[in-house]
Order: C-alpha cells, then structure tokens, then sequence
C-alpha cells in the first residue's frame, strides 16, 4: 500500500498542444491517503481514464511526477510499480480455466501453492463463481468474464495500490450492488489504496470514503460525499452530484442579502464577494421549504419519484427544483424560503445552459 502523489500533473495527447484546450488533463497536484478509498467522478471525456492510466503507468504524462510513498515512480514501468488495475471490459486469458485466470497474478509471483489456492478460493466465493471454477473461460458470459477480471486484479493482497475504470459497466444492478459491498469489505479487511473511476454518482457516493470530481481535465472537488453534497465548491460540483442537481440563481450581492429578479434573500452573513457583486446562489432541491409562506413560486409541474416529489417551478424568472416528501400538499398559491446556512454562494458561473 502507498501514498499516491500527483505532482502538476499535465497531458496532452496530440505531439505539439498548441493551447490548455489540448490538454486533456490541465493541471492535477494532489496527494491521495495510503490505504484511502478514492472515487473519481465526472461526465464522459473529463480525463478520468487518462489520469488513471498515468498512475498506473501505462501512460506517461507530458509534464509533471507520481510518487508512490518518497519513491518517483514517473518513469517506472507498470509492473515495476507494483500494482493492479481493471479495465471497464474484461482481460482474461479464454484458453485458461477459471481457476488458473485468477492464480496467474500469484503464481507469477511465484507465490506458494497453498497460499495460492486459499486466496483463489476466497475470490472465487466473493465473485460467485466457485462452481465454474475448473472451466474454461471461453464459454462463459460477458459479465462472467468480467467478474474474472475484477477477481484478478483483487486476488494479490500486497500491492501499492488498485485502480478500477468502471469495471462494473457490463454486470447486471443486482450484482454490481453485491460487488461493491464485496469491495468496500475487501478494502476494510486489506487496507490498499483503491481508485475507482466512475460516471455514477450513486456508485461514487456509497462507495468511496472520498470523492475526486473531475471536470474538464482538472479536480474541482475532493470530499466526503456529505462535504460534496452540502458544500460544493464549485457550480459544477453542485450541479453535477444531487439528482435533481443544486439549484443555480443569478444573483447580486447587498451586504448579507441578495437580489434574484425582484425578490430579496436573506443570507447567513454578507459574503466577500470582490469587486463582482454578482454571484450564483446555490441551493440543493431538498433545502427549499415549499408552503404558504415566503416568495411566490408559479408552479409548473409535479413529478412522482416514489417517496418523494420533484416540484419544478418559476422563481422570480428563474426555474427552481424543489424536493418535498410524497404526501406533501401543494397549495394553489404556493411560496418559498430558503434557510439561509443552505445557501451556496459562488463568484464562477459555470452553466448548464438550459435556464428558462
Ligand atoms: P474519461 O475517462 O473521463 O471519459 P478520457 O481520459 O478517456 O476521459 O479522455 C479525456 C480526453 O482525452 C477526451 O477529450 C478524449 O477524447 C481524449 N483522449 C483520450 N484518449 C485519447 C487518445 N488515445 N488519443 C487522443 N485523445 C484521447
Ligand atoms: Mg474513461
């Protein structure tokens, strides 16, 4: 197990970048905990697997290091860096049974046979697979397959570090749920520095003891999910993690109010805004108290989600996402408050685009 450290870590793809807009991954300094559970969240083409290919080496970066622990791993090959990785489509050898896929990462470390067919044996029951174990993998489903490739990658317990690129992709939602708890069981007992890259927030969330937000090519956001969900430091953050996402409000800043269209919004204290007096108000669907009192809202349509309402509405100009609780009754003339310590308050402005 090792600390990871990315030092100023750029990469651009094509020979010569010409601007930032060639690099794939702009500018990633940071250090992640020996033996710490880090998912990297962010929409397709963020540079979630080229970063991850960086740290396990099968690719170089065009500027910056990797340190595992003190020791500059920059320039070492991915088996001199001793770690393992799983891809999004399985790696396997189809001529090798079950059992001998899973043994080759040991036995190739001239491990003993005893401790091999112990550890085997233990994968072989978490990926289910214990009764295919003598058959070759030719035969067996994609998502069999799969499930080989993630036993291999965690069938060595001595390595610096496991990285995943969406491994779970092609297996069905009953077991992707089974594996994850396997996994998050696995890193409690072992300890190793796990990345595990994702799109899923939902993956993300219940997975890692941190989440990495990636976008466009840089971190935005490292955090425990509660830290992510109450306090994204970034529009992007806040708009990304949450489903619906936070709500974002053009607003300008007045001592410790703020003015969105007409209406006037008591914050906790005024912030320091700058010379910009014009910010974005982030507030998460779930921290808008819909009811009799407050600032009116037009309502515009209601959506089931089982426990849960989703009340889309028109807020002084702008659209708002509130979610109440299921048997909540929307009066005809509805209102709004936000408590103030829910507030967000950004100077960027990220956007979505899709405001009206
Ligand atoms: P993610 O894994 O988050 O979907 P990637 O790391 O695969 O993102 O890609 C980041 C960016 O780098 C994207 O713009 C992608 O098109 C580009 N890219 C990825 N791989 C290559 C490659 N082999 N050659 C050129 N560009 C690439
Ligand atoms: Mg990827």
């Amino acid at each position: 197990m090792a600390k990871i450290s990315l030092e100023h870590i750029r990469h651009a793809y094509g020979p010569t970048p010409k601007s930032e807009k060639d690099y794939a991954l702009k500018e990633v300094h940071h250090e992640w905990n020996d033996g710490g559970a880090y998912a990297l969240l962010g929409p397709s083409g963020c540079g979630k697997t080229t970063l991850l290919n960086i740290i396990s080496g099968l690719l170089r970066p065009s500027e910056g290091r990797i340190l595992f622990d003190e020791l500059d791993v920059t320039n070492l090959s991915t088996q001199r860096r001793n770690i393992a990785q799983v891809f999004q489509f399985p790696v396997i050898y189809d001529t090798m049974t079950v059992y001998d896929n899973l043994a080759f990462p040991l036995r190739n470390r001239h491990v003993s046979e005893a401790e091999v067919d112990s550890r085997v044996r233990e994968i072989l029951e978490m990926i289910d697979l214990t009764d295919w174990a003598k058959r070759t993998a030719r035969g067996l489903t994609a998502d069999q397959k799969q499930k080989i490739s993630l036993g291999r990658g965690l069938v060595r317990n001595d390595v610096n570090a496991i990285l995943f690129d969406e491994p779970l992709t092609v297996i069905d939602p009953h077991m992707k749920w089974v594996l994850r708890s396997q996994l998050k069981r696995l890193h409690k007992q072992f300890g190793f520095t796990m990345v595990y890259v994702t799109h899923d927030q939902t993956e993300a969330l219940t997975f890692a003891d941190k989440v990495v937000v990636m976008y466009e090519g840089e971190i935005v956001q490292i955090g425990t999910p509660v830290e992510l969900f109450e306090r994204p430091s970034h529009t992007f953050v806040g708009y990304f993690i949450g489903s619906p996402g936070m709500n974002l409000l053009p607003a300008k800043v007045n001592g410790n109010s703020a003015t969105v269209g007409d209406q006037t919004i008591v914050l906790s204290a005024a912030p320091d805004v700058g010379a910009a007096n014009k910010v974005e108000l982030g507030i998460r669907p779930e921290f808008v108290c819909l009811g009799r009192e407050g600032m009116p809202v037009d309502i515009v349509k209601v959506e089931d989600i089982g426990r849960q309402k989703i009340v889309r509405a028109r807020f002084a100009g702008h659209s708002v996402a509130i979610v109440v609780p299921e048997d909540t009754e929307i009066p005809a003339e509805a209102r709004i408050t936000f408590e103030p310590a829910r507030i967000n308050i950004y100077a960027d402005s990220w956007r979505v685009g899709t405001e009206g």
